[in-house]
């Protein structure tokens, strides 16, 4: 039997996966329905587009639901495409959105009333050496994801360990950080099955960024949580990206090992007398990249390059002040 149609059968079983549209490089999210008692929960609405609407009310058709069944809307962790249909959804159809504290801190960082990340992360690249080309690009593109997390939703907070039924299971709630903080995961003891959104994706790995004011190690809390998780067995994982897959253990060695190589290929340019962070990540990424991959490449080297401070293996260094304040990175 190969994996998808095996998947297919459990899907029908218990969890349902709905594709819903993204824009690329993903192209699509994973939305997960599960039926049971107590109603029918939503774990991950999608991000809030025309499309993404028009899935829905596709999904209510195709599956013979009405909205008003919809108890919950669970959302793994804060980024647009995964919470940012909550609050809409959450008008039609009354459920409550469950979401961690943490997560929910992460929302209003990023698109709170008070949120500062719009000047705060240009200001941030730029002193890692990004060129102003690229700065100038940045508070228009954050602005732009407003409207796929408009409305926010009312939130009612779930906790690390908290039992859930879902689908007719009793699931738990795991939090780790790293992609995202307060990202929440949730396993099915008795079925040895994990709804993970992003915390571990098959065949991508999930990006680690580094933003100011979030995490200020998430490398090293995404090392972590692939620790935390791999002390769970888990025979099928349902990510927020592409496929349910039956190797969860294998792909935490991958990322494990991916990551480590990356902190070394770094540390080779730290060796050829590269310095910022652009310069880095211009290396690993290269520049030919819309301002949303560069946002994350820039954020994902920023991180690593933490990290490699955090073990000892560089060493960190500012010159200049206030505006004109440089980062500059070294090997120790
Ligand atoms: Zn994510
Ligand atoms: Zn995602």
């Amino acid at each position: 039997m190969t994996q998808m149609t095996e998947a297919r059968l459990r899907e029908q079983e218990l969890i349902l996966l709905v594709p819903i549209p993204m824009a690329p490089p993903l192209r699509s999210v994973n939305s997960y329905i599960l039926r049971g008692d107590e109603g029918v929960t939503i774990i991950d609405p999608g991000p809030r587009t025309p499309e993404s609407e028009e899935q829905w009310r596709e999904v209510w058709s195709q599956h013979s639901l009405s909205p008003r069944e919809v108890t919950r809307i669970i959302v793994t962790h804060h980024h647009p495409d995964h919470y940012g249909l909550a609050g809409w959804l959450q008008e039609l159809t009354g459920a409550a959105v469950l979401m961690s504290p943490r997560a929910f801190a992460e929302a209003e960082l990023m698109w709170g009333a008070n949120s500062q990340m719009e000047a705060a992360l240009p200001e941030w690249f730029r002193q890692h050496g990004m060129p102003e080309s690229w700065c100038e690009q940045l508070p228009l593109h954050l602005y732009g994801f407003r409207s796929q997390v408009t409305p926010a939703p009312k939130v009612t907070f779930i906790q690390e360990g908290e039992a859930i039924s879902m689908g007719g299971r009793v699931w738990h709630a795991i939090e780790t950080a790293g992609h995202a903080p307060g990202h929440l995961s949730f396993y099915d003891a008795s079925d040895k099955r994990l709804i993970c959104g992003d915390a571990i994706l098959p065949q991508i790995s999930p990006n680690i960024g580094f933003l100011p004011g979030s995490d200020p190690q998430p490398l090293r809390s995404f090392l972590d949580s692939l620790v935390k998780l791999r002390a769970y067995e888990v025979e099928w994982a349902y990510p927020g990206h592409r496929h349910p897959f039956d190797y969860f253990a294998e792909r935490i060695s991958q990322l494990l090992q991916h990551h480590e190589e990356r902190l070394q290929r770094i540390e080779s340019l730290l060796r050829q007398q590269l310095h910022n962070g652009f310069e880095m990540c211009a290396a690993l990424f290269g520049t030919e990249l819309g301002i949303h991959q560069m946002r994350f490449a820039m954020s994902e080297t920023l991180a690593h390059l933490v990290e490699l401070v955090r073990q000892g293996r560089a060493r960190e260094y500012t010159t200049g002040s206030g505006p004109h304040t440089n980062t500059l990175y070294q090997l120790k």
